[in-house]
């Protein structure tokens, strides 16, 4: 993976940015040891890693903003980071960057029952937003699978998703509002407690900006009340393009589960050894899950139990108790941490339209055989977004090109079948090369004027998201004008 050279003028500049952030911080917010930097060399992307210049770890949003005005004036790159679960590289640092971890920013600012909302800074762990309102009974929707550790500041970036996403829309279709610090300190507000933007809606073109136009210090998030009940069914079948076509006929008969996920044998099998949850062996499974009180639930399974036996499955369970729909999501939740057991793999993260995953799941299989190597699915079938694992040897030389090269075409694939390159796990670096795979490079321009009116000198989150050879130009003049 290329990644520009660093600045030796930058490098050189480390002791004075290190005292400039000293006299607007606590000395136990500003990292310079460069063992202690290593903990903020990579983020999931493990693949590359690179220790920063300086890593700090501010506590407010006045601290963030007298961080970016330092930098902006001493022309120092910064990458913010969350809690550094991003799959994409997109917390990646480069030797000459300010890494700036918003983790410590934890705190709950307001809670709102009466108008549902919350407002966070955005180091709190998704998963913690919810447990400050589980008592009220309300919880708070986007649930991405890292949700224990992923961060509110990192969701909004990548715009994240996650199983219930299906019914509940993704982390843009939660997000109110956001506290944004620009690149030279200034701090706006953008959207608030309300639902709609006055003026352009700029909270849209923030989130899923993968750090590249600010960043979010605080955010107003939408609650809701928790259902009623909910309960999954487990449906197998002995061919993965059959289970793409029961989705199919789902999503086509107007019912709306909150979850659909999918597996395919290899993932049904490491699933099994892992978690033990009794799932059947066969070529594809099916979690669909409902919500709502006990005669919505009824009504809707009833509906989807009729569509899953007009294409023959091998097996239809429904969950009975809560005990047993913990056992059907069990495997599912165990999935990414059982491959892992057994094989080396590279988790993509693509969108196709939901009609075109019996065609796509066939492609993958095909090229699976022409690439040799071969590839276990585990997705959120419903709303299209796949996360094909292809499995490959790290230790096998040549084995990690053939797998990115297999991949890339995976990728494009999705676009070809109408969807997209980046499902929830954004573009970062993994993808930042397929990008003219999707866009014209007029497109692609438009895109980087944004960056420009944010960003000017180009100096938040360097070489993600763009192709490097398109942003050249843009960020050698950013140098030269230091
Ligand atoms: C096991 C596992 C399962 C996962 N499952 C899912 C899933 O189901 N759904 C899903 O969507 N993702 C999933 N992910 C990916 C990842 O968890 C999400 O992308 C998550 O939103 C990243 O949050 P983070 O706080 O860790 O961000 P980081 O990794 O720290 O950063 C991610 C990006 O956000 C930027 N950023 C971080 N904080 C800020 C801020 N305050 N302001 C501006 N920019 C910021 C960074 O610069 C970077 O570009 C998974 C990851 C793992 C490891």
């Amino acid at each position: 993976m290329e990644m520009p050279s660093p600045n030796p003028a930058i490098l050189a500049r480390k002791a004075r940015l290190a005292e400039r952030l000293l006299a607007v911080l606590p000395d136990d917010a500003v990292i310079q040891d460069e063992a202690e930097t290593r903990a903020y060399e990579c983020d999931a992307l493990t693949a590359y890693r690179c220790p920063p210049l300086l890593a700090v770890l501010p506590r407010s949003t006045q601290e963030v903003s007298d961080i970016l005005r330092i930098c902006h004036e001493e022309g120092v790159p910064v990458v913010p980071r969350g809690a550094g679960t991003s799959l994409a590289g997109g917390a990646l640092p480069t030797a000459d960057c300010v890494i700036l971890g918003v983790a410590r920013m934890n705190g709950v600012l307001e809670t709102d029952y009466g108008n549902r909302i919350i407002r966070v800074q955005t180091g709190r762990t998704n998963l913690s937003v919810s447990g400050a309102v589980e008592e009220a009974d309300f919880f708070y929707a986007p649930d991405p699978s890292s949700q224990l550790a992923c961060a509110i500041g990192g969701n909004i970036a990548m715009n994240s998703g996650g199983a219930h996403c299906l019914k509940y829309g993704v982390t843009t279709n939660n997000l109110l509002g956001v506290t944004l610090v620009m690149m030279d300190g200034t701090v706006v507000e953008i959207g608030g407690a309300h639902l709609d933007a006055g003026g352009l809606d700029l909270l849209g073109v923030i989130c899923g900006s993968e750090g590249q136009l600010g960043v979010v210090t605080e955010a107003t998030l939408r609650i809701l009340r928790k259902p009623e009940g909910a309960r999954p069914v487990l449906i197998g079948y002995d061919s993965n393009e059959v289970a793409g076509a029961c989705v199919s006929d789902i999503i086509k008969a107007g019912v709306l589960p909150v979850a659909i996920e999918f597996m395919d044998r290899p993932c049904i099998e490491a699933c099994e050894a892992f978690a033990k949850a009794g799932y059947p062996m066969c070529e594809a499974l099916l979690i669909v899950e409902v919500e709502g009180s006990p005669e919505e639930i009824d009504h809707q399974l009833g509906l989807i139990i009729e569509i899953a036996r007009s294409h023959n499955p091998v097996e239809l369970r429904e969950a009975g108790d809560a005990e047993e729909a913990g056992r059907i999501w069990l495997g599912r939740k165990s999935a990414f941490g059982a491959m892992g057991q057994i094989n080396d793999y590279m988790c993509l993260d693509g969108t196709i339209p939901v009609s075109s995953l019996p065609y796509v799941l066939r492609r993958i299989g095909e090229m699976s055989q022409e690439f040799g190597l071969d590839v276990a699915n585990v997705f959120h079938a419903g709303d299209g977004n796949m996360h094909p694992l292809i499995l490959f040897d790290a230790n096998k030389p040549g084995d990690l090109e053939i797998c990115e090269a297999f991949g890339a075409e995976i990728l494009k694939l999705c676009v070809e079948a109408g969807g997209c390159l980046t499902g929830e796990h954004g573009v970062g670096i993994e993808k930042r090369d397929l990008m003219l795979h999707q866009y014209s490079a007029t497109d692609l321009e438009a895109q980087l004027k944004v960056k420009d009116v944010f960003d000017p000198r180009w100096l938040l989150n360097p070489a993600k998201v763009f192709p490097l050879a398109v942003t050249e130009g843009r960020r050698t003049a950013a140098m030269a004008a230091e």
